[in-house]
């Protein structure tokens, strides 16, 4: 690996192959503080906004709801429950619009207030155990807010045969556009680390490692300030490549370390967690609060006022819209998260979820493609692929409904992490044909 020591954190000269660097656009939020947005007029609460099964509503219709109350109950072992982020009435349980595509049942409530009220006995950091931290990280309902919603209890729970021996935080925030990670490094360091010792508690690990893209200068010094003191917790600068955030790309820069294909980074001793997650597990543990917000980027040129906002989870898009002034006239499509791996979105009732990090608006000249052409065989998509898989293939053997071999050259191992299809210059949606072979092979087995 190259890499220096330079005043006390770890500059890696080097990184995962493949990827690509789009314009960052970091510029139209990284210096706009977070802001509590004030209580919307209507809460709408999907019971599914995790990994895993779908909670169950403990609540009916009329009932009265106070903050921080569970209004739906985990069912199994890889699920989690939900809290009300208000005090207020249950007007209806029924299928919304949802951030997944299609509507999906949620739980609606009309706010009356959010007067602060002690949701869970705080705990002290010093003298909790590890297995009391997991306990509390389950009953608030906290999921990873790095992108992939997983219940962040399961995820410190790692079977007995696998031994962890580093937690690495992401602070990559490598997706154009959203700073909220950012922000949180910023304003909330002393609660983001504190919640990064309490992961490493929960996990009885000795070794914590940050790793944070070079085009975040002003985080860096502070982290490297904070940690000047801590020796068990490394900042690792890594060199600014998307999609560098994901987690076997940054396991891969950090440690070197390969996480083999079907494999978890379970599976090479180490436990990936995001910086949201990590201020979330604080306030969980240390100020007794559920996950009950989301703190997000809304950026983009097709909104009037980009911010990074602090909103109850629940809250429709259009009133986090308004608040940051309205749309631009040619704004014209709204993606949940960043825009190589977000999701569209087509109705404004679309509610915010625990794993929200971002709403982006393009504009029309932004999202104006032309037509895709034909595959020219440049071999430029496998160029960038950060998992060394042949995308082009890929999406012609999806295409002509050739699943099967399109599972024995690994399409299941896809991230969807966009990078090849950002890469083409035919425009071939590589991605969409990719979805849709992954779908259709998931139940094949290789002959
Ligand atoms: S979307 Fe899939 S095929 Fe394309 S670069 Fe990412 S991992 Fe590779
Ligand atoms: S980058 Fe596009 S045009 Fe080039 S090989 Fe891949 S799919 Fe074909």
């Amino acid at each position: 690996m190259k890499m220096e020591v330079m005043n006390g954190f770890v500059v890696v000269k080097d990184t995962f192959k493949g990827g690509v660097h789009p314009k960052e656009w970091k510029e139209l939020t990284e210096s706009k503080p977070l802001e509590i947005m004030p209580l919307p007029k209507e809460i709408i609460l999907p019971l599914q906004q995790h990994l895993g099964n779908e909670a169950v509503p403990i609540v009916k219709k009329k009932d009265k709801v106070v903050l921080g109350q569970i209004v739906a109950q985990p069912v199994g072992y890889i699920s989690a429950p939900i809290h009300s982020p208000v005090n207020g009435v249950v007007k209806d349980i029924k299928s919304v619009p949802s951030p997944f595509g299609f509507p999906k049942k949620s739980i609606i409530i009309t706010p009356e207030d959010s007067e602060t009220k002690q949701f869970f006995e705080p705990l002290d950091p010093y003298t909790i155990t590890s297995e009391q931290i997991i306990e509390r990280v389950k009953e608030a309902g906290i999921v990873g807010m790095g992108g992939a919603s997983f219940p962040t209890f399961v995820k410190l729970t790692p079977p007995k045969d696998k031994q962890i021996d580093t937690l690495i935080i992401n602070a990559c925030e490598c997706e154009p556009y959203l700073t909220r990670d950012y922000r949180i490094i910023l304003e909330r360091t002393d609660e983001f680390l504190a919640g990064v010792k309490l992961i490493m508690k929960a996990l009885k690990v000795e070794k914590a490692i940050i790793g944070i893209e070079d085009n975040k200068p002003k985080a860096i010094e502070i982290l490297n300030k904070y940690l000047l003191s801590e020796p068990s917790i490394k900042l690792y600068v890594l060199k600014t490549r998307y999609p560098q955030g994901a987690e076997k790309m940054l396991i891969y820069a950090t440690l070197r370390r390969v996480v083999p294909a079907g494999k978890l980074p379970l599976d090479v001793g180490v436990v990936v967690q995001n910086v949201a997650t990590s201020l979330s597990v604080y306030q969980a543990v240390v100020e007794g609060k559920p996950q009950i917000e989301a703190i997000l980027t809304v950026s983009g040129k097709g909104v009037v006022e980009p911010k990074n906002l602090i909103v109850k989870i629940g809250t429709p898009i259009q009133e986090i819209l308004n608040y940051c002034s309205g749309l631009k006239q040619d704004a014209s499509r709204i993606i949940f998260g960043g825009p190589m791996m977000g999701v569209p979105v087509f109705d404004l009732r679309t509610p915010v979820i625990k794993a929200t990090s971002g709403i982006l608006v393009l504009t029309e000249k932004e999202t104006r493609r032309g037509e895709s052409l034909n595959c020219v065989r440049c071999g430029k998509c496998i160029e960038v692929c950060p998992i060394n898989l042949y995308p082009t293939k890929l999406a012609r053997l999806s295409e002509f409904g050739k699943f099967e071999e399109a599972l024995k050259l690994g399409i299941m191992n896809c991230m969807e992490c966009g990078t090849c299809q950002y890469n083409c210059p035919s425009d071939v949606p590589i991605v969409h044909f990719v979805r849709i072979g992954k779908n259709k092979a998931k139940n094949l087995k290789i002959s």
